[in-house]
């Protein structure tokens, strides 16, 4: 090996450090030492639409929940699980919005042994929405997709996840934030709730109606979580179950703003000097714009 190749391999050796270091500082772990199961996530960049990872794993095994949406993205995920030296037995997805299932192709290419599973209901919305969905997506976001085909789930027989004899019921046909649909997973023996996009722990588009969220809301309160995983949230958040009383007090705190508002700018501009640093400003322009549509009139 002559000079050239060395300095070559050492430069290669420090971006693949540099890379690991950053992959490293993404990822939050939610667990105690010495916890049966230990509770990681990783979030995307905005371009990724800050869309949430979760693994957890044991002595051996590891179950992923939420495969993420962007090629470039699921490449951090695969990093990350094979960096934790843990067998990739399963992965989930909560709901079926591609930013939640499309990276699953990329995983399986790279753990070609994990089981992909979803909930019945979950198989049949991929099924049915993908095709007009893939017109939106493909034209935005190209080659850093993973698939053109979305690739079906498994049908759960039963709503729950297992790992290592750690049961995780699955609390399916929920509405949260995002619309109807969603599960959300407990994890009794972590004292953990991974919400998909019932939660967003950023901006976020508040429902017309709040009733059904807030009942939602109620019911993983009722678990009392230590841990709570937000489908949508900024890079470095805490998974912290404070984020069930964020949720009301960001949609007061946007209801008082529209009430002294004029424009959806003006609306943003008031949201965004409340809440800083937050995340997912398009789902806070989206609510703006949505909020001064004037109602049909009946
Ligand atoms: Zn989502």
């Amino acid at each position: 090996m002559n000079m050239k190749h060395v300095r070559t391999g050492l430069i290669l050796l420090a971006v693949s450090l540099v890379f690991r270091c950053a992959v490293a500082q993404d990822l939050i772990t939610s667990t105690e030492p010495g916890s049966p199961l230990t509770l990681a996530t990783f979030t995307s960049t905005p371009h990724g639409y800050a869309v949430t990872s979760t693994i957890v794993y044991g002595k051996k095994d590891l179950l992923l929940i939420d495969p993420q949406l962007l090629l470039s993205e699921a490449g951090h995920v695969i990093d990350i699980i094979k960096g934790t030296g843990r067998k990739l037995t399963t992965i989930y997805s909560t709901h079926a919005h591609p930013d939640h299932f499309l990276g699953v192709a990329a995983v399986l290419k790279a753990f070609p042994d994990a089981k992909y599973v979803a909930l019945p209901e979950v198989r049949e919305r991929i099924v049915t929405a993908w095709p007009a969905r893939r017109n939106f997506w493909f034209p935005t976001y190209g080659d850093d997709l993973p698939s053109e085909v979305a690739i079906l789930p498994e049908p759960l027989a039963k709503p729950v996840l297992t790992l290592e004899g750690f049961d995780m019921p699955i609390t399916r046909e929920q509405i949260g934030l995002d619309g109807a649909g969603n599960s959300f997973v407990y994890i009794p023996a972590i004292d953990a709730v991974v919400a998909g996009d019932i939660i967003f722990n950023s901006h976020l588009r508040p429902p017309a109606d709040t009733v059904p969220l807030y009942a939602t809301l109620d019911r993983i309160a009722a678990l009392h979580p230590k841990i709570v995983v937000a489908g949508h949230q900024a890079k470095g958040t805490a998974n912290d179950p404070q984020v069930l009383n964020f949720i009301r007090e960001y949609i007061g705190a946007f209801r008082m703003a529209r009430l002294v508002s004029t424009t959806p700018a003006e609306l943003q501009e008031k949201m965004l000097k409340l809440y800083p640093g937050l995340g997912r400003e398009d789902a806070l322009e989206q609510a703006a714009q949505q909020i001064f549509v004037p109602a049909n009139p009946k």
